[in-house]
């Protein structure tokens, strides 16, 4: 990770070819874009990458989470289990969509854990929205078998999990959709941006509709001539960002390639040092191995070698218990629900007390873990040399 790192001459020509012709806009002014439709295209490559049946890009990941729970038919008051440990945009979207944030347990694979789920399952349960969190996937086949048993709809936020897989398929194509982003720091970025895969024609058509307004794209050249089968909004992707996106996509199996050698070297070197223990990845060939994730014994071991290896040199280390963006315990605007201005869940009686919510397995594992960015541009020396800082770390 991330994508920006490997920025090249592609890129400026898929950017060239939008500036050159002037359209921005992905949609109509089918004379003066010479042929470039750089929105669709992405969405083509998408499908081709994931084997998923249909995409449609919008203008972030976030965005992309609230196409799918619309599409999906997610709402006022429908119940969304997610894990305490992703980034704030997954409850962001739940809570936006007037939905109400149910938090499950995690499990070593840093993961929500298919396990934990019966007991926060209630009759207003609609969804589970597990989180391939750092790279690396859920226990995909668990978290879908219970989705069915259940009757609730799976939506993969695999925002963090491009190109990942899971016994051969690729996250995102597990649930009725997938979300992926290509923001800034995301395996490949084109800026801001996401999409949603599928195979449903039906959810892929109301993703389509909701991204834009409600816009059905059946009205040919004439926008003013489409029908509005739904309300929707403003969430699609400009032209200019698709263009990077374009470029940076042909170049995701480079990226894995080398994030894939520079875990193993890391791994490999790591193993066996005193109380080091590796987090759980259900099927380690699938890894996009954007970051390693480790374990200490206790939450002052590893919060000391987090300190430790920043001090040492070895950047990129984050101690996610203490982190303010992406575990429960430091969402603190969430606890007190404050919002910009009343939210729909508000009104809901059965809602529950965020300040109260207690995850005690996903305390223990957090606190224990270490998580290290996974960087492209490493040389072997720089490898090295980060090897043998790591080392003189961790001695025990
Ligand atoms: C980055 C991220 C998002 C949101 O993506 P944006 O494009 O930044 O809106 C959602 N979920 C997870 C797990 C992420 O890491």
């Amino acid at each position: 990770m991330p994508g920006f790192e490997i920025f090249g001459d592609e890129e400026k020509k898929e950017v060239m070819d939008v500036l050159e012709t002037g359209v921005l806009f992905r949609y109509g002014f089918d004379q003066a874009r010479q042929g470039h439709w750089k929105a669709a295209s992405f969405e083509k490559q998408l499908c081709e990458t994931t084997g998923a049946g249909f995409s449609h890009l919008c203008s972030s990941g976030t965005a992309a989470l609230s196409l799918a729970l619309a599409a999906c038919g997610i709402g006022a008051g429908d119940e969304v289990i997610i894990p305490p440990f992703t980034f704030v945009a997954t409850f962001e979207a739940v809570i936006n969509a007037g939905a109400v944030p149910v938090f499950g347990e995690i499990d070593e694979t840093l993961c929500l854990n298919p396990d934990k789920l019966d007991a926060v399952v209630t009759e207003r349960t609609k969804a589970v929205v597990p989180v391939h969190m750092c790279g690396s996937m859920a226990r995909i086949d668990k978290l879908k078998a219970f989705c069915d048993a259940k009757g609730l709809t799976l939506i993969e936020d695999a925002c963090q999990a491009l190109g990942g897989s899971f016994k051969g398929k690729y996250l995102g194509t597990f649930g009725a959709m997938g979300c992926f982003s290509f923001d800034s720091v995301k395996t490949i970025t084109c800026g801001e941006g996401g999409g949603i895969i599928t195979d449903n024609k039906a959810l892929y058509e109301r993703a389509d509709q909701y991204a834009d307004h409600g816009h059905d794209h059946l009205g040919g050249s004439d926008r003013g001539a489409d029908g509005h089968p739904i309300m929707g909004s403003n969430f699609r992707i400009s032209e200019l960002n698709a263009a990077v996106g374009v470029a940076q996509l042909k170049k995701l199996d480079k990226i894995l390639e080398i994030q894939r050698r520079n875990k193993q070297a890391i791994k490999d070197a790591m193993t066996g040092l005193p109380g080091v223990t590796f987090r759980d990845i259900p099927d380690p060939d699938g890894d996009s191995a954007t970051f390693l994730s480790f374990f200490m014994e206790d939450e002052t071991k590893a919060r000391n070698t987090a300190k430790a290896l920043g001090e040492a040199g070895v950047d990129g280390c984050a101690y996610y218990y203490d982190n303010n963006w992406h575990y429960l315990k430091h969402w603190h605007h969430l606890k007190t629900l404050s919002g910009a201005a009343k939210l729909p869940l508000e009104l809901l009686e059965n809602r529950p007390d965020y300040a109260s919510v207690l995850v005690p397995d996903s305390d223990a594992i957090i606190k224990r873990n270490i998580s290290m960015q996974i960087k492209l541009g490493w040389s072997d020396q720089e490898i090295d040399q980060r090897i043998s800082k790591i080392k003189e770390t961790i001695k025990g």
